[in-house]
């Protein structure tokens, strides 16, 4: 059963998941080995030196964005599965629900807050 509220989430969800998407495909391409993977291409300004040194840095930089992103990305998509599979607001850990306060501030949480202390990096 999916109540008003998650159906409203659901939307919202859908609607990151193409913003996610969009954003990502401006400066980085699909790997195709990867499930919902992205690669980032090198960028080539030239040969010199000072142009050797902000490719590296622009590189690192989308690179980082792309990690956060596709993060983001996977966290959606897991919710929105949640969701439309009746799950969303339950523990994957101890199937308790997830209290309302922390679904509030982070609506993509898969563990309650007890699971959440002993797996901090689950969380
Ligand atoms: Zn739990």
């Amino acid at each position: 059963m999916i109540n008003a509220d998650q159906k409203k989430l659901l939307t919202n969800f859908r609607k990151e998941e193409t913003d996610i998407l969009t954003e990502l495909s401006s400066f980085a391409q699909k790997d195709s080995r990867v499930d919902g993977g992205f690669i980032v291409p090198y960028p080539n300004e030239g040969t010199g030196l000072d142009e050797n040194a902000r490719e590296i840095e622009e590189f690192e930089r989308l690179n980082a964005l792309k990690n956060n992103l596709a993060k983001r990305l996977r966290d959606v998509r897991a919710t929105i599965t949640r969701i439309e599979a009746g799950l969303y607001g339950q523990c994957v850990n101890c199937f308790s629900s997830i209290e309302h306060t922390r679904l509030r501030v982070a609506p993509v949480a898969r563990l309650c807050i007890s699971c959440a202390k002993l797996n901090p990096r689950e969380a």
